[in-house]
């Protein structure tokens, strides 16, 4: 029987690349997305394409009882999750602190940091030996900008992926005796629709030249660290950090 992975955001961007690239590893994946559900509706052929089960369950990472759902409707259709990518975040329009409305802070933080939380928070639920799981692999999406801090850009979200890099200290050795690892990508500047949704379209075309790689990421070169992570290659590697930044 094939190992069934959740991937949060997985009908759009790195999401979507990893959820295919999984499949295509022999994973069923359940993809969750937030609105777009015929994006969501062509990333489940892709993945049934190769011949592995698929399926999407629309639901708000930042809801407590979508994130329930999400993780009850996966069990009940595929089977009890061993991987959780916590891919779902976004990037709000560029801003400088000082005009930050409180809304946006708590809007940035709720789906980037709380969403990671009680998705991970559910999956540990169905992985721990504690609890009669077999383990699993779970791997959070920061950013470059933890370390970069995206000044007159977007500091908020960079501190909600500062937040993930203390999340996936913690929790990786919170789980560490319960067969559960924790680990996180950093992807630099990755070409996806979500510099778009901060405003900028071209934002990739303005920072090429500062990257030392001169050239953007894919989704796809994202995706395939996300599924190293995922697999029992990296079975020593656990509260650790990958950029796949181009060097930035
Ligand atoms: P993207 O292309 O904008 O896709 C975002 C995905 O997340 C979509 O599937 C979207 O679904 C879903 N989503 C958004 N809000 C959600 C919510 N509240 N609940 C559930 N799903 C939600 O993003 P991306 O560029 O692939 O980024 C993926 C992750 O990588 C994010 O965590 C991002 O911060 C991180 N990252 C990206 C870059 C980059 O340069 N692209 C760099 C560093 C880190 P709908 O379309 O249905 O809303």
């Amino acid at each position: 029987m094939s190992q069934v992975i959740i991937v949060t955001g997985g009908s759009r961007g790195i999401g979507a690349a990893t959820a295919i690239l999984a499949a295509e590893g022999g994973y069923d994946v359940c993809i969750n997305y937030k609105s777009d559900s015929s994006a969501a509706d062509a990333v489940v052929a892709a993945i049934t394409a190769v011949g592995q089960s698929g399926l999407s369950v629309q639901g708000d990472v930042a809801n407590g009882n979508d994130v329930v759902r999400l993780f009850e409707v996966c069990n009940e259709k595929l089977g009890a999750p061993s991987g959780l990518v916590n891919n779902a975040g976004i990037l709000p329009m560029q801003s400088r602190v000082a005009e930050m409305t409180s809304e946006r802070l708590q809007h940035v933080f709720s789906v980037n940091i709380t969403g990671c939380f009680l998705c991970a928070r559910e999956a540990v639920k169905y992985m721990s030996t504690n609890s009669g799981g077999t383990g699993g692999s779970i791997v959070n999406l920061s950013s470059a900008a933890a370390r970069l801090g995206s000044p007159h850009e977007f500091v908020d979200y960079a501190a909600s992926k500062g937040a993930i890099d203390a999340f996936t200290i913690g929790l990786a050795k919170e789980v560490a005796t319960e067969g559960i690892r924790v680990n996180a990508v950093r992807p630099g500047l990755i070409d996806t629709e979500i510099h778009a949704s901060a405003g900028e379209p071209q934002r990739i075309d303005r920072l090429r030249s500062a990257i030392p790689m001169q050239r953007e990421g894919s989704a796809e070169e994202v995706a395939q660290t996300i599924l190293w992570l995922l697999s029992p290659s990296s079975s020593y590697t656990t509260g650790s950090f990958i950029e796949v930044s181009g060097g930035r």
